[in-house]
């Protein structure tokens, strides 16, 4: 072990902000030892501005609620952590643990439980990467490097700790995180590494579960390099065990997608790992609309189903929590407003809160070379620029374009352009589906009115009144069998 001093890895207190350096003073003046550790550390040395702020201490997690007293939570069952809010900040504070104990591995060697504490030297052996386990004691100005990890960072290189075969068996998702620290710090896989990680070893990612990989793939589309690792998920085989019914190769689509994605996060603007899912998953989600629609479904009905089958099939790999998958559904439904909006609804349209996601959707699409939009993405992202004259003047323009091309198509039943008048409002996009647990039924049931009972002259029907609890029809997914374009 080397101690080296902070200032010659380029760190000093004024980096840090006053959360992290609150937490590691409180522990210590506990007296508890405390470092800053991870990512936080690796990046502050690599001229990065970190994400976050990770402490570990010798307390445990019920001496640590101790220390912080209301301001800590103890989170976490297979890795038990204290959440310690500090200002309007949450400061992660692990305890140092040991090597697992072999009753709480499973049989292919994942590891279940991960509750043993231990010293420092032990705590440093369970970390993933070398770059990933220095230790920063800000107030000492030191930085224990157990492993010559600085010279890991210095020579670009991504080291897992110990036997590369075992690491990840131990936990598979640290093939996940191979990719995304060597996409985004653009550092080497060591060779060692490299041997290993074969398209066989990512089957053990099927172990994981589907909430697991779902947090992990937003670590992935949210990181700032969502370009670069996207190819490296195709060449090591993650693709397939993330996205199995995403076919593996980039379109132009996907690709300006994860640029875009790239570039707002690049300029501090917010992005929502959702609207990724729904470029992903829009190939599938067609070739599925298609299906029904070659079955006779009626076109509504058909987007309708085929959201909810392309999502249910995700949700077998990345569990897609609900909020998004309503997103997702509902971007989709906008294509269909956005292409061929009624004109009385242009406005109101415009103003939809899906809108802005709906239309970035369409204009990608569109820049990618999908005809289909039929210029409709330029055609609002002009609107939006317009005043409220020239968009009045545009909208009937468009309007009588509208009426032409539905007179050439039928002779016969000739439809006459109306004024545009008044706004209309706009139908939901997508029903929101049943809710999940018992708790979300009640309390969606309880903000809906309570249906009026015609027939008993009008008494209410209460929200838990029998007649009102459907039995939700359980669906089995290996039951969903996917059309010949799948
Ligand atoms: P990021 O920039 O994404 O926050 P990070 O390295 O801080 O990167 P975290 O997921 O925040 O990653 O984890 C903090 C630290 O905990 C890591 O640096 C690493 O030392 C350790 N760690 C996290 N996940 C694992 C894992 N699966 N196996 C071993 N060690 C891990
Ligand atoms: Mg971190």
């Amino acid at each position: 072990m080397q101690t080296l001093r902070a200032s010659k890895c380029g760190l000093s207190t004024a980096q840090l902000p006053s959360s992290i350096l609150d937490v590691i003073d409180a522990l210590t003046k506990a007296g508890y030892e405390a470092y800053i550790v991870g990512g936080g550390v690796r990046d502050l040395i690599l001229g990065l501005n970190p994400k976050d702020f990770d402490a570990v201490t010798n307390a445990t997690p019920a001496q640590v609620k101790e220390v912080f007293g209301r301001r800590c939570r103890i989170i976490g069952r297979r890795f038990e952590l204290a959440h310690v809010y500090a200002g309007r900040e949450l400061i992660e504070v692990a305890t140092f643990r040991a090597p697992p104990k072999k009753a709480v591995t499973s049989a292919s060697g994942m590891i279940l439980r991960d509750n043993n504490w231990g010293t420092i030297e032990q705590d440093f052996v369970r970390r993933d990467f070398s770059i990933n386990a220095m230790y920063y004691q800000p107030r000492k100005g030191i930085v224990l490097d157990f492993c010559h990890a600085i010279d890991d960072i210095k020579n670009k290189t991504l080291r897992l700790l110990g036997d590369p075969t075992l690491r990840f068996e131990e936990d598979p998702v640290r093939m996940l995180r191979t990719l995304r620290f060597a996409a985004k710090l653009n550092f080497n896989i060591a060779p060692e590494i490299l041997e290993i990680f074969t398209p066989e070893m990512t089957q053990l990612l099927r172990d994981i579960s589907p909430h697991r990989l779902y947090d992990e793939s937003q670590k992935l589309f949210t990181m700032g390099h969502l370009n670069r690792v996207l190819p490296m998920l195709i060449d090591f085989g993650i693709w397939r065990q993330l996205f199995a019914d995403i076919s593996p190769d980039i379109s132009t689509f996907i690709e300006r997608a994860a640029i875009n994605t790239d570039q707002r996060i690049q300029i501090g603007k917010t992005i929502n790992p959702a609207f990724f899912y729904a470029v992903l998953l829009w190939k599938p989600f067609l070739e599925r609309c298609d299906f029904y629609l070659g079955k006779g479904v009626v076109p509504a009905e058909a987007r309708a189903q085929a959201g909810l089958d392309v999502l249910k099939r995700q949700a077998t790999r990345t569990i897609i929590p609900r909020f998004a998958e309503t997103f997702i559904r509902e971007v989709w439904e906008m294509q269909t407003r956005l292409l061929n909006p009624k004109p009385q609804q242009i406005q109101a349209l415009s103003t939809h809160a899906r809108f802005r996601a709906g239309f970035d959707f369409l204009l990608l699409r569109e820049k990618s070379g999908d005809d289909t939009t039929q210029g409709m993405g330029l055609w609002w992202d002009a609107y939006q620029q317009m005043s409220t004259d020239e968009k009045e003047r545009a909208i009937s323009q468009y309007n009588r374009q509208r009426a032409k091309s539905r007179r050439k198509a039928t002779t016969e039943d000739v439809v006459e352009a109306k004024p545009v008048t008044a706004v209309t409002e706009i139908e939901p996009l997508v029903n929101e589906p049943e809710p999940r647990s018992r708790r979300e039924r009640k309390s969606r049931a309880k903000s809906e009115k309570p249906v009026q009972n015609v027939a008993s002259g009008g008494s209410e029907i209460g929200y838990d009144h029998p007649i009102l609890k459907r039995k939700r029809v359980k669906r089995d997914l290996s039951q969903v069998i996917f059309g010949p374009t799948q």
